[in-house]
């Protein structure tokens, strides 16, 4: 495994690989990797001849310098996991190194990102274009993988990729969870043992709620916010059933039968999670 820190030292790899008519299959993370990240690394594996990862905790895309701060790093060990699955290269940049100057745009994905943690994270989006648009330029990838767990930020990259014409194809992973139902994140190393048990209750309620997918959508959401009120530990900052590719917001009873989700974000001990269940 190769592992580069400089842009600088992408571009030899790249030209290697383009010669030789290999395809590149490209997993963008932040780090302080799980099993939902490996599942998303081995989906990679198995489809392309070059597997690349990102590790890069993008300052772009947090709102919240308290969050930027927190959040769990831990390349070392990272470095050990992507080594056993075999990956070609790990791209793990400084910030510093990465933006050699303040980014002047900012991307607006207009519907798509004006909800749910679009509305909730200011920027978060823009910030998430930016950095995509970067590494796929540097790594020109065939195929990029994303978990469904952050589902707005799947609609946020099709639009990207479509508006700008990246030739590349974005491949949707289904969120991995614990035995408990809880999604992994690297969020949770912040959570207490019993937090953890707390915060797959989440799950349930996404499951009481999905429970009402075919009927009316408001009875689901009414039935998995009285579940979750019996937790006070937890605070609900937003459930809502959303069209999976516009993300928009869907009525009590939607007109056209789309793909759906019930999306939920929530804080528990001072940490911010993030869930959701998609219904066909
Ligand atoms: P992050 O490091 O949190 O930015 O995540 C990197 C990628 O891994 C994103 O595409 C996430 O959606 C995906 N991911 C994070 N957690 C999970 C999970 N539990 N299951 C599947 N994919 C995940």
């Amino acid at each position: 495994m190769e592992i580069v820190h400089q842009k600088e030292f992408l571009k030899s790899f790249v030209q290697g690989w383009e010669r030789q008519g290999k395809s590149v299959g490209f997993v963008p993370t932040m780090g302080a990797l799980h099993e939902g990240h490996l599942h998303l690394v081995r989906k990679a594996r198995a489809e392309n001849e070059i597997v690349v990862v990102s590790i890069f905790v993008n300052p772009l895309q947090f709102n919240n310098a308290d969050d930027l701060k927190k959040y769990p790093r831990n390349l070392s060990r990272d470095q050990e996991m992507l080594e056993k699955e075999g990956i070609d290269l790990l791209f793990a940049p400084e910030a510093d190194g990465f933006y050699s100057s303040k980014a002047l745009i900012a991307i607006d994905f207009g519907t798509v990102s004006s909800g749910l943690e679009g509305q909730m994270r200011p920027g978060h989006f823009s910030g998430v274009g930016i950095v995509l648009a970067r590494l796929f330029h540097l790594l020109s990838p065939r195929k990029a993988y994303f978990g469904a767990k952050d589902l707005q930020q799947v609609a946020v990259v099709r639009a990207l990729v479509r508006d700008l014409d990246f030739q590349l194809e974005v491949v949707r992973c289904p969120t991995h969870r614990e035995e408990s139902g809880l999604a992994m994140s690297s969020r949770n190393t912040r959570l207490s043992d019993s937090g953890k048990q707390t915060a797959a209750h989440l799950y349930q309620a996404l499951q009481l709620a999905a429970s009402e997918a075919g009927g009316d959508l408001q009875k689901g959401k009414t039935k998995a916010m009285d579940f979750l009120s019996r937790f006070p530990q937890i605070t609900i900052e937003y459930l809502e059933w959303v069209d999976c590719n516009t993300m928009e917001i869907l009525a009590a009873h939607p007109a056209q039968s789309q793909e759906k989700a019930i999306c939920i974000a929530a804080w528990l001990e001072g940490v911010r999670l993030i869930d959701n269940l998609i219904v066909d």
